[in-house]
């Protein structure tokens, strides 16, 4: 069984939605199966996997299942 990296955490295999950034463009790549750690969330690829994950980011094919919106925001202390 494989342990996480960080906290020794058992790592579960699932699919998860991950937000791929490339530059300034972004990709939500859902359905991507992932070794994710049950107690800090640690996502681990393996480099086939990530490797996909690029080419699916990088090109327009196959066309996207659909659009999302996103906002953007500033990160700002509110003053106390
Ligand atoms: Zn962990």
């Amino acid at each position: 069984m494989r342990k996480c990296y960080f906290c020794k955490g058992k790592i579960e295999e699932k699919y998860v939605t991950v937000d791929y950034r490339w530059g300034d463009s972004l990709t939500v790549i859902e359905k991507v199966p992932a070794g994710v750690c049950e107690q800090c969330g640690e996502r681990y690829y393996d480099a086939k996997i990530a490797r996909e994950m690029e080419q699916i980011a990088l090109s327009s094919q196959p066309k996207p299942e659909r659009y999302l919106t996103v906002p953007v925001q500033e990160f700002q202390l509110s003053v106390a």
